[in-house]
């Protein structure tokens, strides 16, 4: 076998319907006094039920966070925290909740609760983003790294079905890149695989029934094994080109990874012939591009960035930024090639 290292995180996690019940003792755990609920607007009714739950552990609210962790929220969170007296953060929502109480813990190293309400994995990784005038920075930290995951199926309930698949998808292709990574490793494949076909399955019950609870918990348990690997491996082509089409053209994330993913997982094809045979197994099918393309349809995701409101003339540039930073990948970044990726997946061609 090929030598390798493993770093596995040291968050604990607590699964299952109902286990937000358990918040006031994990608290109690951390030793924690006052703990700052942290949610977007949208979920302030949840922060709200977080907040009575802690009673007098509860240092209050806080529903400002917003997509990309504009560095004003964060400063402004980080005051009422410090204002506050919070000894701990409670983030309980998607990647831009998670990502509020990262940026509070950078500064202060309050240690995070995440209560995860999405699939898209933040929870699970020492990954940070923060953004200024305009600009995406993300870092590696692990003080942003939250103590405890708190995973409870019930809370994803309230998941619209557009976002739940679209989210969905955005876990998978963590995974699916993590099974081409360089520095990937037996672990991380294993919790890869398990995490793709975790979600493979859950996906399509939940599009018959938002509300299968036990398909809920399956889909859950799937965005935890993919956020663990995001967080322990190099992601590659698919990862940078949706940070760039997210950042530079502001496209809301997991549709982006959504629509991106068959076409970056089929540059990559040839060039990761073991990672296309894991990924399709994982899918239930013979060939993992063209099966990860059927499943977004299937699923009823967005397959064309053109609807996301991208523009013909915003693809040159998408594909010169993409090749501005070297990157890890299988397949040697080549200009026209990566044009072509993009103009397939602006169309919503099937992946070639
Ligand atoms: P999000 O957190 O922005 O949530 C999208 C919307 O859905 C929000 O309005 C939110 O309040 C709402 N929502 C979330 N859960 C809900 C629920 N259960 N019921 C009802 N509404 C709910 O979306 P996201 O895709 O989870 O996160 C995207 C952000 O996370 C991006 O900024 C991305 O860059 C970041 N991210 C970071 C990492 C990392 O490792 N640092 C990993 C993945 C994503």
């Amino acid at each position: 076998m090929t030598p390798f290292v493993y770093q596995s995180a040291p968050a604990r996690v607590v699964f299952g319907p109902g286990s937000l019940a358990q918040l006031p003792q994990e608290v109690e755990r951390l030793g924690a006094r006052r703990a700052l609920v942290l949610s977007t607007p949208e979920q302030a009714a949840q922060a709200e039920r977080v907040a009575a739950l802690l009673g007098e552990r509860s240092a209050g609210i806080f529903a400002g966070a917003v997509m990309h962790v504009p560095i004003e929220v964060a400063r402004e969170a980080r005051t009422v925290a410090r204002e506050r007296g919070a000894d701990c953060a409670i983030a309980i929502g998607g990647g831009s909740t998670t990502g509020l109480g990262k940026a509070i813990a950078l500064e202060s190293a309050l240690p995070i609760i995440a209560i995860p309400t999405t699939y898209a994995g933040s929870e699970m990784t020492p990954i940070y983003g923060l953004t200024e005038a305009g600009l995406k920075t993300t870092g590696r930290d692990a003080r942003v790294l939250p103590r405890t995951v708190l995973y409870d199926p019930e809370l994803t309930l309230s998941l619209p079905l557009d976002l739940t698949v679209t989210s969905g998808l955005n876990a998978i292709a963590h995974a699916a890149e993590a099974l081409y990574a360089h520095d990937g490793n037996p672990i991380t494949a294993l919790m890869a695989e398990e995490g793709i076909r975790a979600l493979a399955d859950a996906l399509p019950r939940l599009k018959k029934d938002a509300a299968d609870l036990d398909a809920r918990g399956d889909a859950l348990y799937g965005a935890w094994l993919c956020g663990a690997v995001l967080g322990a491996v190099s992601m590659g082509l698919h990862h940078k080109l949706c940070h760039t089409l997210g950042g530079s053209f502001n496209l809301p994330h997991a549709e982006v990874h959504a629509i991106v993913l068959p076409h970056a997982v089929a540059y990559n094809a040839a060039a990761a012939p073991q990672a296309m045979r894991r990924i399709a197994r994982a899918l239930g099918g013979a060939n993992a591009p063209a099966r990860l393309h059927a499943l977004a349809r299937e699923l009823g995701a967005p397959t064309a960035l053109r609807t996301l409101g991208l523009r013909t003339a915003d693809l040159d540039r998408a594909a010169d930024l993409a090749l501005e930073a070297r990157y890890p990948n299988p397949r040697p970044l080549e200009r026209e090639a990566i044009r072509t990726l993009l103009q397939r997946a602006f169309d919503g061609s099937a992946p070639s």
